[in-house]
């Protein structure tokens, strides 16, 4: 598939950010390609098309996918949000970051029994996917998939989140 060769040329690696030793994958140059960003987002939807009623991204780059993923899918989002930003957090869930910790949170704006598609930009440690995938189970939904664009598979993120689609692999 050309349009995703394209894209994943178009994923950034920036050495020691956001500090020393971590190589970070940027996705802004893939999202500011209309083609490149059209062929992921189909692709992380392909493979569950009409098995989720709702998608939880995981702020902030998983408010990008998930947004557009909601539209292509014609489903709701519930964003999944680090705490502190929203007015009436329903459920909190606390985990462990490749660099640093963080608490995650959301509005109970999912109805009981959700089939819920799951999506973040990278999957690292998964850390903050198993922390997800805890917080929509508080919020009475089930995650039936989960769609990452990137794995960084060295850091073994799938083996602690479970199944996981992932649109690209490094
Ligand atoms: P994990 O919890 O799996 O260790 O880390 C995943 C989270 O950290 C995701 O929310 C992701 O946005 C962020 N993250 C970790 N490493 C990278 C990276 O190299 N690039 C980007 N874009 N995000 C990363």
């Amino acid at each position: 598939n050309a349009a995703l060769e394209r894209a994943q040329s178009l994923i950034r690696t920036i050495p020691d950010y956001p500090e020393a030793g971590v190589l970070f994958r940027d996705i802004t140059p893939l999202l500011a390609d209309a083609a490149a960003h059209r062929a992921v987002i189909d692709s992380m939807i392909e493979p569950f098309a009409g098995e989720f009623d709702v998608v939880a991204g995981v702020e902030a780059r998983g408010f990008l996918l998930a947004g557009a993923i909601a539209v292509a899918a014609n489903v709701g989002l519930v964003p999944i949000r680090k705490a502190g930003k929203l007015p009436r957090p329903a459920a909190a869930v606390s985990y462990t970051l490749e660099y640093g910790t963080a608490t995650i949170e959301a509005h109970d704006d999912m109805k009981p029994g959700a089939r819920v598609l799951l999506v973040d930009d990278v999957l690292a440690t998964g850390g903050t996917l198993v922390a997800a995938h805890e917080l929509v189970s508080k919020l009475g939904g089930t995650v039936v998939a989960t769609s990452v664009l990137m794995e960084l598979e060295a850091l073994g993120g799938r083996a602690v989140v479970g199944d996981v689609h992932s649109v690209f692999t490094a």
